[in-house]
């Protein structure tokens, strides 16, 4: 099957880098973007962009039509940290744009879907050290909920009608090319653009708050990866671990001070602290390893060279 392949959701941090690596792969043609709004103008002008609200069951079927789509990406939703400001929101987009695409797919007209799910399915009753792929899953935030009962709803999916639905739980995504969405890893992106602007930076999370993190090459690969897998080796139909590296603020702090010494931090922890509580501090995917084969490249020094190199570049760019 030649993908021909919608991405909703693909002005924000994920699916528009997501957008230009499947293009790059299958062609411009091939790939649609869309998106509730026209935020992100680099994706928006470089192919074909629908606008599409993924709440909306009728305009998602009519641009699968429209474009013989049989592949989606639904990138859309809301993250934790703004889940927990509009609660119902965050239910309402979360579940309802995942059951659109699932119903698509359930009466034949999506043939291969890509749902993500996040650490936020973790709460604060699993194991933190190495979190399993099966293990107690009470998350506290909105954001988690969904992320938990969307899984459920997959796995029923793919049980019981055959949907080829397939899914990663994202730990925290770091790049350089679009702001993060209102997540609680987002210091992790937000402290290169201060260390270069500002050479200081006031973190949300306390010092030795250590959360699972990947940078988005690695994010992107493993997207690719598991939705080009035989459908054989798919083995788990809720959603894989996915584990990169878990570092601490105190952590990147370091690694950003070998390539500017003077460089500093302070910490004022808000509400995202509770949260970030409440997530693993590290995550073990090996059903991802063994059944499709998942390997990371990027550790945190690396990270740190290309989200400092890219920025400066930005940034001279600009003046
Ligand atoms: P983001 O907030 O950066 O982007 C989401 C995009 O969805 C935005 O461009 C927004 O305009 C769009 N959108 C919102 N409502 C919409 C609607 N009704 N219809 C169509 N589009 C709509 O999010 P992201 O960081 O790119 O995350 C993508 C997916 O990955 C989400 O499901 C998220 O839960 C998951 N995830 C992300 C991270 C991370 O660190 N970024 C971690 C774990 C999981």
């Amino acid at each position: 099957m030649t993908p021909k392949i919608l991405i909703i959701g693909a002005c924000g941090q994920i699916g528009s880098e997501l957008t230009h690596k499947l293009r790059s792969i299958h062609g411009k043609d091939n790939v649609i973007a869309s998106d509730i709004s026209y935020t992100n103008l680099d994706i928006v002008n470089s192919g074909t962009f629908e606008i599409l609200d993924a709440q909306d069951y009728t305009s998602v079927k009519v641009c699968i039509d429209k474009h013989e789509i049989n592949t989606v990406y639904l990138m859309a939703a809301m993250l934790s940290a703004t889940g927990e400001k509009y609660p119902m929101k965050a239910w309402d987009l979360n579940m309802e744009s995942l059951f659109h695409v699932l119903n698509l797919a359930k009466e034949g007209f999506i043939k291969k879907l890509f749902w993500p799910s996040s650490i936020a399915v973790f709460g604060p009753t699993t194991p933190k050290e190495q979190t399993p792929q099966y293990t107690i899953m009470e998350p506290s935030t909105v954001y988690g909920m969904t992320k938990q009962v969307g899984e459920r709803w997959c796995e029923y999916y793919n049980k019981q009608y055959g949907v080829d639905v397939r899914s990663i739980r994202y730990p925290g995504i770091i790049s350089w090319k679009t702001m993060p969405g209102g997540g609680t890893t987002d210091y992790a992106v937000e402290i290169y653009h201060k260390a270069i602007a500002e050479k200081t930076y006031e973190c949300f999370l306390s010092e030795d708050t250590e959360l699972p993190m990947m940078f988005m090459d690695d994010a992107i690969k493993a997207t690719i990866d598991i939705m080009d897998a035989k459908p054989e080796n798919i083995k788990i139909r809720s959603s894989y671990n996915l584990s990169a590296l878990s570092f601490t603020p105190k952590d990147i702090t370091q690694s950003i001070q070998k390539h500017l010494p003077e460089f500093t931090i302070t910490y004022n922890p808000d509400f995202r602290q509770k949260i970030a509580d409440t997530w693993p501090n590290s995550i073990d995917d090996s059903k991802a390893r063994v059944d499709w084969n998942w390997e990371h490249s990027f550790s945190l020094d690396d990270i740190t060279s290309e989200m400092l190199t890219n920025l400066e570049k930005k940034v001279l760019q600009k003046n």
